[in-house]
């Protein structure tokens, strides 16, 4: 397997002055602060990370992948189309190198690659010019660290700096060209590779075989460079308030989250909203959305129990409802559709679609 040891440019940063902010932040912890500063707050102060959860594990183990597919290409000077079976080879040793051990999430891995591997088509070693790329730049006088995924030429004067993302839902157009990871990206990119005077950023699907891309204006640099600035000095004034919403589900501080806490009580904040009020509407209506998600994710594991307790028994009977387990085999996702002109499909394993389901029922034998 090919050596996995990413590529490291360290820029020269912009020497202190009076207006440097002097501290150093990752792309993602900056991210993090702008999606919830509390969760960045909670993150920093934990001394013992939790594990992510499995699914963001397999995009590890996917980029890990890609990476060494790529990399072998550029070590070998070889110019060809990517090889299939070399792809999944990469999947398995990326797999057998982590600690992963859900066979659905393997399957399911195996086929992005492969897929991954097709739409590729070939590989032209001398036109990447990084893979898993490591920067340090300076942006609105703080030190930003990050990597990004690849950066090939597409041109005499022009790269393209991607990013592979598994996720399952595909962001809109409008999230991605609103990044502020991909913003960063674009600035390290235009000072790694002065010479290129276009920068495209494209954000690769892997689950839903599409590529957005876009390019930054310089006023949009500018208004990163002062985003970046305001929030860190946000930082400095420890300010760092909670920012509730339905994407709290995916949070790793949740369970130290009193907000979150909150949401699981179904504590409310708003009360019924005055409908011709749109913003108070709103308000009701993000609380009354993230409620739902908070309760959703404990009636998860509530299903969870009663399901350990019907793989021993077939049905349960309790306070007037009769519990069983049904299984469907759906051999698809059921979603498909259209983006940016193309159509795509997000296909699951059977083997997950068919997991069995818990049925509930009231019960007239029991009460
Ligand atoms: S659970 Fe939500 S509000 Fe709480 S820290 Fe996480 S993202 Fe922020």
């Amino acid at each position: 397997m090919a050596d996995s040891k990413p590529s490291s440019v360290h820029l020269p940063v912009v020497p202190s002055d009076s207006t440097t902010l002097g501290a150093s932040y990752t792309c993602s912890q900056l991210s993090q602060f702008e999606r919830c500063p509390l969760s960045f707050a909670l993150q920093r102060a934990e001394r013992f990370p939790s594990p992510a959860p499995p699914e963001r594990r397999l995009g590890v183990v996917l980029h890990r992948a890609l990476e060494d597919v790529v990399r072998e290409h550029v070590r070998t000077g070889r110019i060809a189309r990517i090889d299939r079976h070399r792809a999944t080879a990469a999947f398995q040793w990326a797999w057998a190198h982590h600690d992963l051990s859900d066979h659905a999430l393997f399957v399911d891995g195996l086929d992005l690659v492969a897929r991954w591997a097709r739409r590729e088509g070939v590989v032209a070693p001398e036109d990447v010019l990084g893979i898993a790329q490591e920067f340090e730049v300076e942006v609105g006088g703080v030190r930003v660290r990050g990597h990004m995924d690849q950066v090939d030429r597409i041109g005499e004067e022009a790269v393209r700096v991607r990013d592979y993302t598994s996720s399952r839902l595909p962001p809109r157009r409008e999230d991605a060209e609103a990044s502020l990871k991909l913003a960063i990206h674009d600035m390290a990119a235009r000072q790694l590779w002065p010479w290129a005077k276009r920068v495209e950023l494209a954000v690769d699907l892997l689950r839903h075989d599409v590529r957005v891309a876009f390019e930054r204006t310089d006023a949009q640099r500018e208004a990163t460079r002062e985003y970046v600035r305001a929030s860190v000095a946000q930082m400095r004034r420890g300010e760092f308030p909670a920012r509730p919403s339905t994407l709290c589900v995916h949070c790793d501080q949740r369970t130290r989250c009193p907000a979150y806490a909150d949401a699981r009580a179904a504590k409310r904040a708003a009360g019924a909203a005055d409908l011709d009020d749109l913003h108070v509407v709103a308000r009701e209506r993000e609380e009354l959305a993230l409620l739902l998600k908070a309760l959703g994710e404990r009636k998860d594991v509530l299903d969870e129990v009663l399901r350990a307790e019907l793989e021993q028994q077939p049905e349960l009977r309790l306070l007037g409802h009769r519990y069983t387990l049904s299984t469907a085999i759906r051999r698809e996702y059921p979603l498909e559709g259209r983006w940016r002109g193309r159509s795509w499909r997000c296909k699951t394993p059977a083997s997950v679609a068919s997991r069995p389901s818990l049925a509930s029922a009231p019960s007239t034998a029991a009460r």
